[in-house]
């Protein structure tokens, strides 16, 4: 048996500022055709999936290129068009293949283009035909299209919010796959439109539940898999909602009943799936009567995950204006005050502007005086399911009165907690960690947290969705129409 793989993957957040130019692919992770490196990237696990079984299979795997950028503003025409053609013309120098598995994301939009994962599963399409059995794996934050469930055969998404089981759901995707090729399944797909648009996090009740519960139906009367689109609000595009995919052996009707059952039941939970939030200084006052720390603020609205610029100031002034200490926040992009920091050196005490240099969704630049603990060239954090995030170079500001700062260059959210022990800052000796992060934090965050806080402030990835200037998204879902 003959597999292609390839990745071409971001989550694009239509309101943010930033563009997605072909330079934000090749800083976050881009492998030509066969040059993947030896360990599992984000994107990147249906092709690990396959280098770790082929083997003792027998299968003969051919890698073509894989590329994600961090999530970001719309991606510019030149980055969509250069490297879906370098995906395709991989594909096409692949062929005859029996079996095509692709790592996407679902909510990539690029100038010009809505649905990129749609466009470009059609053109795979074009180029195998209708025999060869494609398959991707998807973030759960996609825009659930037609044209991706048509042109493919089998999309399993991710279960987990925080998205720990990226390997699980491309091991399954082989499977189902495989089967397929080798005429043991026959995969059948049913959409429900859950008619709401919710973030799912499954580190609590009842999302974790509901998952234990789909998971458990795998395998069992036919059903062969069950992803749930949690969908990307941030991203204004004409099919964004939560829907739930269904794929049974066969039975089409089965399906479509599975479907709409577990849809409507997403519905009567849609208020308890996500988390309750406090405005900053709720937050901070909540943090500051905790007896110990670590309490750990989640600043989502400024979450480079979500397409934040990551450089936000809400939280962080308001944390200086009310004098607080024994504190930290992480990470804070800003590159150019990282070069300054590395200027003026280790144990320098100076003025600084920080943040705020991206757009009004950042606030304000804060003016501070700050002193250089340390200096990290090149450093790395370890993201969800032990990939490694490259952070650029860093440095470990303490903004006075007291709160120690991460700074970073290449943009990136709060994920492993060596992001502050990689610099020497120990999070568990704080009594308030901020982290720019929506839920990816909680893997590694959770467990040493005495409180987590959700902290509804201002940015780019706002959970005020009514706020947001959809254009083309329909306003007729929860809670969008409240
Ligand atoms: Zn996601």
């Amino acid at each position: 048996m003959r597999i292609f793989t390839a990745s071409l993957a971001t989550e694009t957040n239509t309101f943010a500022p930033l563009p997605t130019g072909l330079a934000s692919y090749r800083e976050r992770g881009y492998h030509a055709a066969g040059t993947h490196p030896d360990h599992m990237t984000f994107f990147g696990a249906p092709l690990w999936a396959l280098r770790l079984r082929a083997p003792e299979r027998g299968w003969t795997v051919i890698e073509g290129m894989v590329a994600a950028a961090q999530p970001s503003g719309i991606t510019t025409r030149e980055a969509w068009t250069t490297l879906r053609d370098e995906l395709l013309a991989d594909l096409r120098a692949a062929m005859p293949v029996d079996v095509v598995l692709l790592g996407l994301h679902g909510a990539m939009v690029a100038d010009g283009c809505d649905d990129c994962e749609g466009e470009l599963l059609t053109k795979v399409r074009e180029i195998v035909g209708p025999d060869v059995v494609v398959g991707a794996e998807l973030d759960p934050h996609n825009h659930l299209t037609p044209a991706k469930v048509s042109m493919a055969d089998v999309l399993v998404a991710f279960k987990e919010y925080p998205h720990t089981d990226i390997l699980e759901r491309a091991h399954e995707l082989v499977d189902l796959c495989v089967g397929k090729a080798e005429g043991r399944l026959r995969p059948v797909a049913a959409v429900a439109d859950v008619g709401a648009v919710f973030m799912m996090h499954t580190t609590r009740q009842p999302a974790r539940g509901f998952i234990d519960r789909i998971q458990a139906m795998e395998g069992q009367d036919g059903v062969l898999s069950i992803s749930v689109t949690q969908g990307f609000p941030w991203g204004d595009v004409p099919e964004m909602g939560s829907r739930v995919l269904v794929y049974t052996d066969g039975d089409a009707s089965a399906g479509q009943r599975l479907a709409r059952t577990l849809a409507d039941e997403l519905y009567a939970l849609r208020e308890q799936l996500g988390s309750t939030m406090l405005d900053i200084d709720a937050a901070l006052d909540a943090a500051l009567a905790e007896p110990a720390g670590p309490v750990v603020l989640a600043d989502g609205a400024d979450n480079p995950g979500g397409g934040g610029a990551g450089d936000a100031t809400f939280v962080l002034r308001r944390m200086v204006e009310r004098g607080l200490t024994d504190a930290a926040l992480g990470p804070l992009w800003d590159p150019m005050a990282v070069q300054i920091a590395f200027e003026a050196g280790e144990g320098a005490r100076l003025s600084m502007r920080l943040g705020g240099k991206t757009g009004p969704m950042s606030g304000e630049p804060l003016d501070a005086r700050v002193t250089v603990l340390a200096l990290r060239r090149r450093m790395r954090m370890t993201g969800l399911a032990g990939t490694p995030m490259a952070l650029g170079d860093c440095a470990l500001l303490r903004v006075e009165p007291g709160i120690d700062v991460v700074v970073i260059s290449q943009r990136q959210q709060a994920m492993g907690v060596d992001l502050f022990t990689g610099i020497g800052c120990d999070p568990k000796s704080k009594h308030i960690v901020v982290v720019k992060s929506q839920q990816h934090f909680m893997a590694e965050y959770g467990p040493i947290a005495a409180r987590v806080i959700h902290v509804d402030s201002p940015g780019s990835v706002t959970s005020d969705l009514r706020s947001l200037p959809y254009v083309k998204a329909r306003r007729t879902i929860w809670p969008l129409n409240t």
